[in-house]
């Protein structure tokens, strides 16, 4: 059987060079191979809106935003269904009765949610949807059927979850039918574009944490924040050694350099390797570095920024692929929803005689 594929991103800013290695190139490559029965985007504004309750219009704003970053990073609307999670209510009927099958404990041994509760200071006080959402984000990818995210580490606990209610809700109803298909994450190969590092070589590169270079971002801007980009605080001279353990921008190096630049950009070298080892011993300064990389950079957002610069004058046909998209999902989404409702014998209408 062929898969159905399912992925999101937050509303909450554009998408960022994280986002890229950790699940763009996959969704971009399994697009282009094209072995796929259905493969679904989804703009998750409603989870969004878990952490940005008083910021509706940012989340509202930013949906068009990642819509754009999509298509100009080579997403193809005739083969995949973006759609906007809060336009298919089916989703959130889905949530509320698998709510009852996880645990708040459950909910609050997250990893991912421990460390985004204190990312965003709710340790007082957590917003209820918030600690709900891989409970929604279960609904999202099991309303479609899915069997394959392709996503970075930080989802792993979420796919974990939805499969733990996968088999919860088997154990408690006992379907004659199955409903739902066990999901699976589909990881970047390298690890390091797993979970990029921010440029302050802290967090992960995240939209909320403010540590981004963005698909969007001009010639200027990237320069300035690769120049700007954490590497090791211990290599003052040139002549000295350095670390790349923990060094930005190696790490940017390992996620995006190939041979090939090294023929275009640096000669001297043949790969990264032996621009590693001579960093290492000495001898080698940042701002080389820091401009090898930045030139990898440039020639990879380049011709995104000039595709975005055309679909900024198509603005509504953007916004109307995404409502009939929407509505298309919404329908897709009703046929398992009423499938679980009947094994769980919620089926009213046989009520009728
Ligand atoms: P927010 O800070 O609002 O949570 P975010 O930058 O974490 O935003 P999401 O929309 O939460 O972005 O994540 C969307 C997808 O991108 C997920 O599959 C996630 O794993 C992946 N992703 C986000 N940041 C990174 C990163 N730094 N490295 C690899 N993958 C990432
Ligand atoms: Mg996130």
């Amino acid at each position: 059987m062929k898969d159905i594929i399912l992925t999101g991103d937050r509303p909450t800013g554009n998408l960022h060079l994280g986002h890229y290695v950790g699940s763009i190139k996959n969704r971009l490559k399994l697009q282009n191979e094209g072995s796929y029965e259905k493969f679904y985007i989804m703009i998750a504004d409603t989870q969004a809106l878990t952490d940005n309750a008083d910021r509706v219009d940012k989340v509202k704003n930013n949906i068009i935003q990642v819509a754009i970053d999509y298509l100009s990073a080579g997403i193809d609307p005739e083969k995949v269904t973006i759609f906007i999670q809060s336009l298919v209510p089916e989703l959130f009927e889905m949530t509320s009765y698998f709510m009852n099958l996880v645990s708040v404990s459950r909910l609050q041994r997250n990893p991912t949610i421990k460390d985004e509760i204190k990312q965003r200071g709710f340790e007082k006080s957590i917003p209820i949807g918030f600690l709900n959402y891989p409970v929604s984000q279960a609904a999202d990818i099991l309303a479609f059927g899915t069997t394959i995210v392709p996503a970075g580490e930080d989802q792993l606990p979420m796919l974990e979850q939805a499969r733990e209610i996968v088999a919860s809700f088997n154990h408690t109803y006992s379907p004659k039918i199955p409903v739902f298909a066990m999901p699976k994450a589909l990881l970047p190969e390298e690890s390091i574009c797993r979970r990029l590092p921010g440029l302050d070589g802290k967090v992960k590169m995240s939209k909320s944490a403010g540590n981004a270079i963005y698909l969007c971002d001009d010639e200027k801007t990237i320069k300035e924040k690769i120049m700007s980009a954490y590497t090791d605080p211990d290599h003052i001279r040139v002549s000295d050694p350095g670390k790349i353990e923990g060094n930005i921008v190696f790490a940017y190096l390992d996620a995006f350099c190939e041979n090939r630049h090294f023929e275009k950009y640096l000669p001297e070298y043949k790969n990264l390797d032996e621009l590693k080892a001579h960093y290492q011993k000495g001898g080698l300064g940042d701002v080389k570095v820091k401009l090898f990389l930045n030139n990898i950079i440039q020639e990879l957002l380049a011709p995104i920024r000039e595709k975005r610069a055309y679909l900024l004058n198509h603005i509504n046909d953007i916004y109307t692929m995404l409502f009939e998209n929407s509505k298309k999902a919404s329908k897709e989404a009703s046929i398992i929803l009423s499938h679980m409702k009947d094994e769980m014998g919620l089926d009213y209408k046989k009520l009728l005689k």
